[in-house]
């Protein structure tokens, strides 16, 4: 962890471990705000976030409780002495916050994608001097985020700091975004400078697999954690399965350790590191498919019962093999090592047939 990114933002926080970022999804109500508070402020977070203007996807759901949690929020700030922030998506919301007097704002995943919305977003902030953590798009488009942090870095603001959320993902996996952490590699790599932050809770949607994402974000060499936490997150207003309580969180901070900047200097790191990262994603998208490849196989399976047709169709699998073994010759991949590959997956899949029900 290179600790001169968090240059210039000694007075905001305290820049000697890992930054924290934590707090409720969403401001619900004075008593939720106070109460999640004060547990966070025990549990040693001095940064406290909260969405006071929420972006909901579907109309319907709760989208917050707007400027009348703007007070909750500075009085959080006089009980725990911690710094305040929230979500910020128009200048309108830009001059409620400055106006409140909070210490940090964010500007989201959603907004982030529209520059129209930025740029007003940057026009009202000249002249303030206040930090702003940018995430990610929510389409992996590193442009339109280096776009964002430009419009603000031009607007006159100078303590910034990236976040990143994970990306809309079209394939099934397992957590709610796709934490394609090439992107964020990627933007550390145009920003060296810049503190980059990870939000494990919007990637992950489900609590228990916050740590998980939390300790590779560690071992990427992240600077800080933007998460969610809320006093009794079943009862959430939103975002209620991704969110851990103070005590879970502290926890969770006990059990990761944020790497020292053990190879600094050394040019091969960033790119090893992204190397890696690569490596992971296209890991991740062969076991989605590989999934895939056995639900369809399943399928095939349950109409050849049916049908009262024989799984073992040598002559389709020649044919597979021929064509598979003839793309992969062209990519300049071994062919013995891509037919042992494939006959493996073959026999799993008839493994799969034999046993599959009808239903
Ligand atoms: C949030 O932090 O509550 C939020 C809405 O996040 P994102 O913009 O990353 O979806
Ligand atoms: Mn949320």
């Amino acid at each position: 962890m290179d600790r001169s990114r968090f240059d210039g933002w000694e007075s905001f926080m305290d820049c000697s471990g890992l930054a924290v970022v934590a707090g409720p999804c969403s401001a619900e109500s004075r008593e939720q705000v106070l109460r999640t508070a004060e547990a966070l402020g025990k549990a040693g977070i001095s940064l406290f976030r909260a969405g006071v203007w929420k972006p909901r996807t579907r109309p319907g759901n709760f989208e917050g409780a707007g400027d009348s949690a703007l007070p909750w929020l500075a009085e959080a700030r006089a009980v725990t002495g911690m710094k305040v922030g929230t979500e910020v998506a128009s200048g309108k919301h830009v001059e409620a916050v400055l106006g409140a007097g909070l210490d940090f704002v964010w500007i989201g995943a959603r907004t982030v994608t529209n520059p129209f919305l930025v740029q007003e977003i940057a026009d009202s902030m000249k002249g303030a001097d206040i930090p702003v953590f940018i995430k990610n798009p929510v389409n992996p488009d590193l442009e339109l985020w280096a776009g964002a942090i430009e419009r603000i870095r031009h607007s006159g603001i100078g303590r910034i700091a990236a976040v990143h959320r994970g990306v809309t993902s079209y394939s099934r996996i397992i957590y709610r975004n796709d934490p394609h952490w090439q992107m964020a590699i990627a933007l550390r790599l145009r920003f060296p400078a810049l503190p980059m932050f990870c939000d494990p809770s919007h990637i992950a949607g489900d609590r228990k697999y916050v740590g998980e994402i939390a300790a590779k974000a560690m071992d990427l060499d992240f600077d800080g954690l933007f998460i969610e936490s809320h006093i009794e997150p079943r009862e959430a207003l939103s975002d209620a399965a991704q969110q851990l309580t103070p005590d879970d969180l502290s926890s969770l901070l006990l059990s990761i350790k944020p790497k020292e900047n053990r190879c600094a200097g050394s040019p091969y790191r960033e790119s090893i590191d992204q190397l890696r990262a690569k490596i992971d994603e296209i890991d991740d998208s062969l076991v989605s498919l590989l999934a895939e490849r056995m639900e369809t196989s399943g399928k095939i399976g349950s109409y050849k019962r049916r049908g009262s047709i024989p799984i073992l169709q040598g002559s389709r699998w020649d044919a597979v093999l021929e064509r598979v073994v003839k793309q992969a010759e062209a990519y300049g991949l071994e062919t013995g090592f891509v037919t042992d590959v494939f006959n493996r997956i073959h026999r799993a899949s008839i493994e799969r047939q034999e046993h599959c029900g009808d239903d």
